[in-house]
């Protein structure tokens, strides 16, 4: 999972970029990179930096970053983890085209050897699956400078290759800007316009409407699954639909990791979560539970368990207190690191709980980590009954398509019983919500489901050696920091 911008028609494109990465921040705290160019001195103008985005970029980078036109990545690793090398936007200089990504590409390993048979030239410099897309973009490029209709071309002979997800923005070195999503629409993708700027306006694609909404773009629509869009240095906007399937949008975006200021599928994320809410609600009912309080794991459920609170009529109480200057412990990258930064995250208030009911509220339940975390705090502060409710139904299958929970094994859903998970945490009972329940909340008529059902939108045939990369990457960077 990655944050996206892509703006053209300002002078102040760079440091848009930078603020629209601010408010993609939660979708990768790994490092981040914006790139221009300037064409005044016929040359690309990149910064990127390891951690997060206002550490990165300072005034002085935007006397650097010149230029109308910019794009600008904030990384979350799945692949390669901590190099800063993977750090995006990726460059290639012979075309001069710049793209950054936000997915992953299931049969990557199998088209990089594809593209060295055809091309023995060709010199990778990562093992990002990004600079395979960058690759086949310019393989599939006839020579002279891209317009929108070789673009297109190639970028619909990339999506006949390419198997998994991908939300694509680039910039091309006449300052035209473009952007493209995979043909189930699995990660976001969004456009927006502003009228007054120096230019005349302005156009932006985000991966979340935050970020455009700050920026005060207006009009904004989706990239649509399998399309593409070009828009050049002067304004003019050319769409044009490549390749569609089912659109199957990531469920997860909604129940965890989008912005919930943000709007996805015509939905909004926060209208979304409140639903989760009272749906699960409907079931702790139906099964008879009752409960003193209603706690949020904050801060992703706060939303859902005001909703409970609602629903079921029982007082919400924030109890369980953030340390805000802890990272977000799912894509922290290992999992010592996880524990530790769970210990740290949260604080009880204790003479709050002691004696009570606690009805518990989590987003997901993935590897457990942070429930049982939490739920020995609960314990320890002296709760009569802990019961812990998630929003999301129980993940139990891998995910190709750019969350990293990769291995069944970790997943404490995976081949237990309600019960079984239950006695796992530490909990005395445990409720999910439904499939169906999640469906109706979203109220989306088709979703990627893959990480709870086990069927996917995309074959995932070259799944097992994506992952066996993946773990030997993993393992690597353990190795490297023992
Ligand atoms: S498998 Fe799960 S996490 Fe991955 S894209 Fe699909 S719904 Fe999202």
């Amino acid at each position: 999972m990655c944050g996206l911008v892509g703006i053209v028609g300002t002078d102040d494109s760079a440091y848009e970029s930078f603020v629209a990465l601010m408010n993609l921040q939660h979708r990768g705290q790994d490092g981040a990179g914006i790139l221009t160019v300037d064409t005044r001195r016929n040359q690309f103008n990149v910064q990127k930096g390891s951690g997060l985005v206002e550490n990165i970029f300072s005034e002085r980078t935007f006397r650097t970053l010149k230029g109308p036109a910019s794009i600008g990545h904030t990384r979350y690793a799945t692949i390669g983890r901590r190099d800063p090398n993977l750090l995006q936007p990726f460059l290639d200089s012979d075309t001069g085209i710049a793209i950054a990504h936000n997915g992953n590409i299931v049969n990557c390993y199998e088209l990089r050897e594809e593209i060295l048979a055809k091309e023995p030239h060709v010199l990778f410099a990562t093992e990002s699956d990004s600079e395979v897309i960058l690759r086949l973009l310019c393989t599939n490029l006839p020579g002279g400078q891209p317009d929108a209709s070789t673009i297109f071309d190639a970028i619909q002979r990339s999506m006949s290759r390419l198997v998994g997800s991908y939300a694509i923005v680039g910039l091309v070195k006449d300052c035209a800007i473009f952007a493209f999503r995979d043909p189930n629409g699995v990660r976001p993708l969004f456009l927006g316009r502003k009228e007054g700027t120096a230019n005349g306006h302005a156009y932006a694609f985000a991966s979340e409407t935050v970020a455009l909404d700050y920026l005060e773009y207006t009009d904004i629509t989706e990239v649509q699954p399998g399309e593409a869009v070009y828009i050049t240095a002067g304004g003019e906007v050319t769409r044009k639909m490549l390749l569609k399937s089912s659109y199957s949008p990531c469920m997860f975006e909604w129940v965890y990791f989008a912005r919930v200021e943000s709007e996805m599928g015509g939905e909004s994320v926060y209208k979304a979560r409140f639903n989760l809410g009272l749906i699960l609600a409907e079931e702790v009912k139906r099964r008879g539970i009752e409960a003193d309080l209603i706690l949020p794991v904050p801060e992703t459920s706060r939303i859902a368990a005001i909703a409970m609170s609602e629903a079921l009529n029982t007082p919400f109480r924030e109890l369980l207190i953030k340390n805000r200057y802890v990272n977000r412990t799912f894509i922290l990258d290992d999992q010592a690191a996880r524990k530790e930064a769970i210990r740290r995250k949260l604080f009880p208030i204790t003479r709050e709980i002691v004696g009570k009911r606690c009805l518990v509220v989590d987003d997901s339940i993935v590897r457990g980590n942070t429930a049982l975390q939490i739920v020995k705090l609960i314990r320890q502060a002296g709760a009569k009954e802990v019961i812990l409710v998630s929003t999301c139904p129980p993940i139990s299958n891998p995910c190709y398509y750019g969350i990293d929970f990769p291995t069944p094994s970790e997943l404490v859903a995976f081949n237990r019983t309600e019960e079984q998970i239950a006695e796992e945490l530490g909990v005395d009972r445990v409720v999910y919500q439904s499939v169906e329940g999640l469906k109706k909340a979203l109220e989306q008529k088709s979703l990627c489901t893959g990480c709870i059902t086990g069927t996917y939108p995309t074959d995932v045939s070259h799944g097992i050696l994506f992952e066996e990369q993946r773990s030997l990457d993993r393992n690597r960077q353990l190795t490297e920091t023992a």
